[in-house]
This record gives structure tokens, sequence and C-alpha cells, in this order.
């Protein structure tokens, strides 16, 4: 069996891990923004297909059997170019897609829909602000210069907002360091994405616990009908039933 994973998380690679020792061509996907990314146990490709065309070329040219969509709940067109994909092609697809973050109890979020939101909701009074929401969308603080930014990201960003600080970091974190950071900076509302799963949950609580508010973006939708699990462990067991399937056809 042909397994293709769209990458670029930890449950990707949890999956990777779990399908090394199994007896079928597996490759994993990853879209390349990464400098360093951490070593995989299964033959990698990286960078874009060139959008849905290039992905029914690739499905079909590889004779991929299943495509496990195990990318970021807020990387929506990867999820959607394979959700088109799949249906052109007939492959079987499951979507990797881990349950969202719920508030802590005495935390105080603003949520919002997009990240220009996020950055409006920040108002016109200068603050301090930690964002923690990757590199690609930075431009609508860009916009908002009046406040002093620190800015963590895994590599760092090619624009940062001017005047940034940058912190390059990559999770899991805990909670004390994360209080600590937040103190140390002086930090006095957060922004972040919805992004759920544990590497990088702790934040929350350190924010709710030190009385920082958190603007807090909303995910975007998913292709209706995708079919999803919200574990790798759930999705081997998807891929062991596909397998299965195809034994006895
Ligand atoms: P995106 O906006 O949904 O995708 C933009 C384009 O990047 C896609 O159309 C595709 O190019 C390419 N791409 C995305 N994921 C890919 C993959 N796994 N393998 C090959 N090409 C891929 O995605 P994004 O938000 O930029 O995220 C990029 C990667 O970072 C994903 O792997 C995602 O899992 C990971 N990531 C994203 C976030 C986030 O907050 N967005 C956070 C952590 C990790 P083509 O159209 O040319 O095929």
């Amino acid at each position: 069996m042909n397994i293709l994973i769209l990458g670029g998380t930890t449950e990707a690679s949890a999956l990777a891990r779990a399908l090394a020792d199994r007896p079928w061509n597996s490759i994993l996907s990853l879209a390349g923004r990464t400098r360093d990314p951490i070593p995989q146990p299964i033959p990698c490709r990286v960078g874009g297909f060139g959008g849905i065309p290039g992905l029914v070329a690739y499905l079909r040219a590889h004779r991929i059997d299943a495509l496990i969509d195990a990318t970021h709940p807020f990387a929506a067109q990867m999820t959607r170019h394979a959700a088109d994909a799949a249906a052109e092609t007939g492959t079987p697809l499951l979507a990797i897609y881990r349950p969202a973050w719920t508030r802590p109890d005495t935390a105080v979020w603003h949520e919002v829909a997009t990240m220009q939101e996020g950055a409006d909701a920040l108002g016109p009074t200068p603050r301090r602000v930690l964002l923690t929401i990757g590199q690609k969308d930075l431009a609508s603080f860009t916009a908002a210069p009046q406040h002093q930014y620190i800015v963590r990201s895994i590599d760092p960003p090619s624009v940062p907002p001017p005047g940034a600080l940058v912190l390059t970091a990559r999770g899991p974190y805990d909670e004390a360091a994360e209080r600590a950071l937040l103190q140390q900076h002086r930090v006095e509302i957060m922004v972040t994405k919805n992004a759920g799963g544990t590497a990088t949950v702790a934040k929350l609580a350190a924010a709710a616990a030190l009385g920082i508010p958190t603007v807090i973006v909303t995910r975007p939708a998913l292709p209706a009908g995708l079919a999803t699990v919200a574990t790798a462990a759930e999705a081997l067991a998807w891929l062991d039933a596909q397998a299965d399937t195809r034994r006895s056809e």
C-alpha cells in the first residue's frame, strides 16, 4: 500500500514513527517552511505540489492508495487541496484534526475570526504584545506599529513588525517557563491561534494565571464531508482497515 502523509505537525511525525515498521511505502510531505525540520524515520519529500492539479498528478504518478492530511488546523489551503485532489482521483482520504483548545477557567479570551481582527482587537493604546502565531500572518501587526511586539516562532520571521523582539524556540513548552517568559518580557496581552494539541498549550494557563488576556483566532472551516480523527493512533487504525479492505478485494 502506498501512503502519502501531508505533514508539518506533531501528529504527522507520530504517524511517521508508527509507520516506520509497517510493510507499506509511506512518504511524508513537508511544505518546506521550517529551516531545520525534525528528522523523520520514513522517506520525505519537501515543497508544494503545484496546487490541486499538481497533487492530483502526484497521487496518480505515485499510485497513492491512501492519503492522510495531518497538516495543521490552520493549513486550510492544503486541506482544501487534499480534499479536492482525493475526490478527483478517488483516493481514500482521512484528516487528523486535533481538538481545539478550550478556555482555562480563569482566562480572559477575545475570540476573533481572522488575524486582522486580532490586530484590531489590540486597540490604539500601545501595549506589550506576545505574538505566538508563526511567521506568515505578521503583516496585520506591522500595520499596528504602536505596540511593542515580542514574536516567538520556530525560525526568525523574514519581515517582523518594526522594532519587534524576535525569540526563536520550538515547543513543547511547560507552564512554568511560559509564565517566566510572560513576566520577563512584561507581556500585557498575547495573540495566538487555536492550534490545539499539547506542545504549545501551556501558554494559555500561564497567561490565565498572570491575568494576561489572550486574543485567540478561531479555526478556519473544514471542507464539507471530510472524514477526521483526532490522533495519529486512530489514523493508523484507519490505515490498517484500508489495508484489510484491499487484501479482501
Ligand atoms: P497552507 O496555507 O494550507 O498551504 C499553502 C501551500 O503550501 C499549499 O497550497 C501547498 O502548496 C503547500 N503545502 C502546505 N502544506 C504542505 C505539505 N504538508 N506538503 C507539501 N506542500 C504543502 O499551509 P501553511 O499554513 O502555510 O502551512 C504550511 C505547513 O506548515 C503545513 O505542512 C502545516 O502543517 C505546517 N504548519 C502550519 C501552521 C499554521 O499555523 N498554518 C502551524 C504549524 C505547522 P501547493 O499548492 O503548491 O501544493
